[in-house]
């Protein structure tokens, strides 16, 4: 049955198709929307559009980005010869939140994963191989300890060590 009107029942349904968002979070945002000032709601709206067609994978490290260039890769105050590997950008965020880390990151979105059908060729790796060819002395594993972090880490060290680089794996 159709309590509220279609469009806020249609409002309630795509909110709560966004992760941790369950049918009564998904109502409460709803009504919360409807209330909010409507020029709050179009800023909202906007932004969810503007940052959804300008953001793109930064062209070095594939990390989010609505420049080129991310500003990690950028900044000459970065080491570049060592290279984090983490598994998406909210991974970065963390590490970068620290405050602790100098250097440069790649972004892989996501792990290989061949129960999900996802081999090494889904994900940012052939980004990875191509930057060590630059001056890269060192590569970071930063990917999960889950299984399919595990055996992602497990791949590139394979695949970087007979290089002559250094390979470090972090949890
Ligand atoms: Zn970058």
């Amino acid at each position: 049955m159709d309590y509220y009107s279609n469009q806020i029942t249609q409002l309630i349904e795509e909110l709560g198709k966004l992760p941790g968002i369950g049918p009564k979070s998904a109502g409460r945002l709803a009504f919360h929307i409807i209330n909010m000032p409507q020029d709050q709601v179009k800023k909202l709206s906007d932004t969810i559009i503007s940052a959804k067609t300008n953001v793109h994978y930064c062209k070095e490290c594939c990390t989010l980005t609505d420049n080129e260039i991310c500003p990690i890769c950028a900044s000459d105050k970065r080491d570049h010869s060592t290279i984090m590997v983490v598994e998406n950008t909210r991974d970065l965020m963390a590490y970068e939140k620290t405050g602790k880390y100098e250097c440069v990151y790649h972004v892989l979105h996501g792990a290989i994963n061949p129960m999900a059908g996802i081999g090494q060729n889904d994900i940012k790796l052939k980004e990875l191989f191509q930057r060590l060819k630059d001056d890269v002395d060192e590569v970071i594993i930063a990917t999960n300890s889950s299984v399919e972090g595990e055996a992602t880490a497990m791949y590139i060290s394979k695949v970087v060590k007979p290089l002559g680089i250094k390979v470090t794996r972090i949890a």
